[in-house]
């Protein structure tokens, strides 16, 4: 008798069950009624006197082992399932929402002005925002008297009148053309500062990109083309271009570029101001004098810059009326650009 308690001590101790039901068919073979350990103490009815109490206390111990076990067993497989259901859960209920993300619109818009520009070979450049006069101004061409040199129009730090925030990041195409000899291709996108009022159409900070391109036998008609190209890829394959003289200190001759307006198709509506077309950048040969200035021989080689404001393009393109919405962090505009890339 004392090997099959014994036995059957083994058996309870090293009992793993496979699936959850074996612990209870476990249970009632040990402790059922009609289990095994049942019937040994049935058994025990007959032990000799003077065994009863060691027997005894065998059987109480392997009563209390197996019931111990089986409680054990159960709460590791009720734990178990409860992991497995947090795990898994119903497969068919709905999804939590996700809150989509977005780039802000004038983020989208540079990136797609940077990548059509790099498609043409030009790589990004970058500068600081504080800058010197020089950068910003005198080696630009711009005369000492130049207005736009001008508290009115000019962010100055301090009392320093040689350090400033940048009016235009034609600064980073001066950094760039001392550092390096043509052929030099850049494009060069950033954020500007001068000192406007705040209207609907004007900000004291707003975006830029520039663009630089020098070489040898750079011509007008190599800047007509590649702005041409550029205004097809961002406003569309049916899109035309018109350039009109103007002035700027840097470039000679200087032209404003216009694309024909994509949403009357050139017939005239109030974006347009009944015109059919669009004024989007400026342009021109670079001056020699800033060509010298910056260390280039201007006999040898010659180039073009553009420069234009993105706010305006993102304007455009996507026909904002009011500037100072780019600004404002208002979720029910930014949502508006969730779908695009
Ligand atoms: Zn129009």
């Amino acid at each position: 008798m004392k090997d099959k308690i014994n036995e059957l001590l083994e058996r309870v101790e090293n009992f793993r069950p496979k699936a959850v039901a074996e612990i209870e068919d476990f249970r009632v073979r040990i402790l059922g009624r009609k289990g095994e350990l049942t019937a040994l103490m049935e058994e025990f009815k007959s032990v000799a006197p003077e065994l009863k109490r060691e027997f005894g206390q065998k059987l109480n111990e392997l009563k209390r082992r197996a019931q111990e076990r089986v409680a054990a067993l159960r709460a590791e497989a009720e734990q178990a399932a409860g992991e497995a259901s947090s795990q898994i859960a119903d497969m068919s209920r709905p999804g939590s929402e996700e809150e989509l993300g977005s780039r802000h619109p004038i983020s989208l818009v540079r990136n797609q002005i940077v990548e059509v520009f790099a498609r043409l070979g030009y790589t990004v450049a970058d500068g600081p925002e504080i800058e010197d006069d020089w950068h910003v101004f005198s080696a630009l061409n711009f005369p000492p008297e130049h207005p736009a040199r001008d508290m009115q129009d000019t962010f100055f730090i301090g009392k320093n009148p040689d350090v400033l925030l940048r009016t235009h990041t034609s600064s980073i195409q001066v950094r760039t053309m001392e550092r390096q000899q043509p052929p030099i291709r850049v494009i060069c996108p950033g954020r500007v500062f001068r000192n406007e009022a705040i209207s609907y159409r004007a900000h004291c900070i707003f975006h830029q990109i520039e663009g630089l391109y020098i070489d040898e036998g750079v011509s007008f008609a190599d800047m007509k083309q590649s702005i041409l190209y550029f205004a097809k890829e961002i406003f569309g394959e049916e899109t035309t271009i018109r350039m009109r003289p103007s002035y700027f200190p840097f470039t000679e001759p200087s032209a404003e570029v216009d694309v024909s307006c994509n949403l009357c198709g050139g017939k005239g509506c109030n974006v347009c101001k009944g015109t059919g077309w669009l004024e989007i950048m400026g342009c021109g040969m670079v001056d020699p004098n800033v060509l010298e200035a910056c260390g280039i021989d201007s006999k040898r080689y010659s180039g073009f810059a553009f420069g234009m404001g993105v706010e305006r393009i993102a304007m455009l393109k996507y026909g904002v009326r009011d500037l100072r919405l780019y600004f404002e962090n208002d979720v029910r505009f930014l949502r508006q650009f969730e779908s695009a890339l």
